[in-house]
């Protein structure tokens, strides 16, 4: 019967690295955080107090987190949360888990809605809500809209709007695209991180079984749902208004183009923190 703490951090490892198959599975740091989780108590207090013998409903709580992981399902699902933007967002099988990444995109709106005296700012394909949000919390002066084709997805996104104190802030739309937004309707910035993995790519299990199809696939080699958001957005910028998104890293070029074809100037890719290309911005002149 498992019952210090040392106890069962091996345990949670050794299941882990047997049945876990995540490529990118860190079982010391994995099961660190579902212990804390699970006991609420702080990682510090699991590494000074290796022979505490927590109470067994708690034990039970760690071994299903534990299961769960070792099916490859996310931490972010098994905890229902993830911190992104330094915010605290619910997340769930419905929406997309926010990445490091995208903090590069959300960044890059902050720091041009701040430079403005008011902008309005458009999250395409919102998922989370975890872009906008950010936005309305770190952009005080920014009017913000958010879109997305999932209810289930926007219903997050509503949530975590209130979670971190912006709802008054964004206004939410379920459809296709730009078709639920009214038709007069211009921004300063539109932002979208959209659906761009083509079924030919290589994704790790822990993602295509576990996250929402919707949120990661488009047809055309990945690229179809950016065409379409591009195309639109020339239409629905005001004058130096900037359109940024973000992109599979093997598409730079071919996004580029697409980002030219359709009017756009100042084209340029931007890198991640791994050196791969990953976001296309571009202006309306
Ligand atoms: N905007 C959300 C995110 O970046 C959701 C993206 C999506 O569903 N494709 O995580």
């Amino acid at each position: 019967m498992l019952k210090k703490l040392s106890e069962l951090f091996d345990y949670g490892r050794k299941i882990l690295d047997e049945k876990c198959n995540d490529p990118y599975l860190d079982s010391k740091l994995d099961v660190l955080i579902l212990l804390s989780e699970a006991l609420s108590v702080s990682k510090e207090f699991l590494f000074i107090n290796p022979n505490f013998e927590p109470e067994s409903i708690l034990v039970e709580k760690f071994l299903s987190f534990l299961d769960r992981r070792a099916s490859g399902e996310p931490i972010a699902y098994i905890l229902n949360k993830k911190e992104f933007m330094s915010l605290s967002f619910y997340v769930s099988r419905d929406c997309l888990i926010p990445r490091p990444e995208t903090e590069i995109l959300t960044e890059l709106a902050i720091d041009f809605c701040n430079k403005r005296d008011s902008s309005i700012f458009l999250d395409m394909c919102c998922g989370s809500g975890c872009i906008s949000i950010s936005v309305a919390y770190y952009a005080k002066k920014t009017k913000i809209f958010s879109s997305d084709i999932s209810e289930k997805a926007l219903s997050i996104a509503k949530i975590n709007a209130k979670k971190n104190g912006v709802e008054d802030r964004i206004d939410f739309f379920c459809g296709d695209l730009f078709r639920p937004l009214p038709n007069d309707l211009k921004f300063d910035f539109i932002a979208s991180n959209p659906p761009y993995i083509s079924k030919y790519d290589e994704i790790s299990p822990s993602v295509v079984n576990f996250e929402p199809k919707l949120a990661l696939y488009s047809e055309d080699d990945g690229l179809e749902i950016t065409e379409k958001i591009v195309k639109e957005s020339i239409n629905r910028l005001n004058f130096n208004g900037v359109l940024a998104v973000e992109i599979n890293s093997s598409k730079g070029s071919d996004v580029k183009k697409i980002f030219c074809d359709n009017g756009f100037s100042e084209v340029y890719i931007i890198k991640d923190y791994s050196e791969f290309d990953r976001i296309v911005i571009g202006k309306k002149k």
